[in-house]
């Protein structure tokens, strides 16, 4: 088995300047027995990339290397791996370590244990520095890599590591069965999957964008309803209609969160995923009507993303996605287009035998 000892990557070194990345070697975290090394083939650009080098969700411990949606190809494996191969083609998304012990964890909850380690601009309790996917390789626990079904293609399957779990995990966990009414909010990179998962479990999906702009990709992703959310009173013909919202939106401003409310039905639920910068402003009055609740989530459980990777492979479900060859001017017209929010709906850095050797 290849023993590397370094790894290279496009790290982010200033935060002022952050789509100029720069080609540097990193010393992964040691190599513990239940660990794979994976060399990279493909790997997502995600928003949380952009609000993270760009210092908008606070401290950045540069150089960072991004990038969470990762596939690639397992080449070395631990002593104690039993799930994974060398030759297995894998992915990797937003978190790489668990403790695997607290309650959370033993709940099958491991996206919320206390001790989570993020896939990138963390790090390990010995230290260590845990880097993403904008790089050669990625050294990782076994548990949080997973298989990745033969019939998918690696650039349909990238983004889905992050983007993909992130709705899925909280439609499958609030789907209550077929016919099941849900509300999408938002058309971008995360909504876009949404549409399509409410749609593979057997939901009839509802779909809020501004405007008219998005209607024509929204019934074709597989919504069944599209509602122009600039229109007054857009919520009255649904009052008490929907089952639960997954909120997309990556904005708060001018956002109606109370006529959206008043769509639920009783004891509806308001998921957000979506992930504004400003907080939603709203008064307790408004879940009053229908006793209805507000809510978020992260990422999705092992379980989880095996269903979804196994669904999206089952139904040929794949995102609408833009490859761009990595380099360093591709990584910068990558993360250009994505704070510009250019991208229709994900963008994919691939040919990574290119630029690495
Ligand atoms: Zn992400
Ligand atoms: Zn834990």
């Amino acid at each position: 088995m290849a023993e590397l000892k370094d790894f290279e990557g496009f790290a982010v070194t200033d935060v002022s300047d952050c789509t100029n990345v720069s080609k540097i070697k990193f010393t992964p975290k040691p190599f513990e027995d239940y660990d794979v090394d994976v060399k990279i083939k493909a790997c997502g650009i995600c928003g949380s990339d952009c609000h993270t080098i760009s210092g908008q969700w606070g401290h950045v411990d540069l150089p960072v290397i991004v990038g969470h949606e990762i596939i690639g190809e397992v080449i070395r494996a631990g002593p104690k791996v039993s799930t994974l191969k060398v030759g297995d083609r894998v992915g990797v998304g937003a978190q790489v370590w668990a403790c695997l012990k607290c309650e959370n964890c033993k709940a099958g909850e491991e996206t919320y244990c206390p001790h989570l380690v993020d896939t990138y601009n963390a790090k390990y309790a010995d230290g260590s520095k845990a880097y993403g996917g904008y790089a050669s390789h990625i050294r990782c626990h076994e548990y949080f890599t997973f298989k990745i079904p033969e019939k998918l293609k690696t650039e349909s399957a990238a983004p889905m590591m992050c983007a993909g779990i992130t709705t899925y995990a909280p439609l499958k966990k609030n789907f209550t069965g077929p016919g099941m009414k849900i509300g999408i909010i938002g058309v971008g990179g995360l909504g876009h999957f949404a549409i399509m998962w409410a749609k593979a479990l057997g939901g009839e999906v509802y779909v809020f964008s501004r405007g008219d702009k998005k209607k024509a990709d929204a019934l074709k992703l597989g919504a069944s309803h599209y509602v122009d959310s600039t229109v007054k009173d857009f919520h009255e013909p649904l009052t008490n209609k929907l089952d639960m919202i997954l909120c997309c939106a990556n904005s708060s401003q001018n956002f109606d969160l109370e006529s959206y409310l008043r769509t639920l039905r009783i004891n509806g639920k308001f998921v957000s995923v979506g992930l504004p910068e400003h907080p939603f402003t709203i008064k307790a009055q408004a879940f009053t009507s229908n006793a209805c609740f507000f809510g978020s989530s992260h990422l999705g459980n092992r379980e989880e993303m095996i269903e979804m990777l196994n669904l999206a492979a089952e139904k040929g479900i794949e995102p609408w996605n833009e490859t761009i060859p990595i380099s360093k001017e591709g990584v910068k017209k990558g993360l250009e287009k994505s704070f510009k929010n250019d991208v229709r709906y994900r963008v994919t850095l691939t040919d990574y035998e290119k630029s690495f050797n």
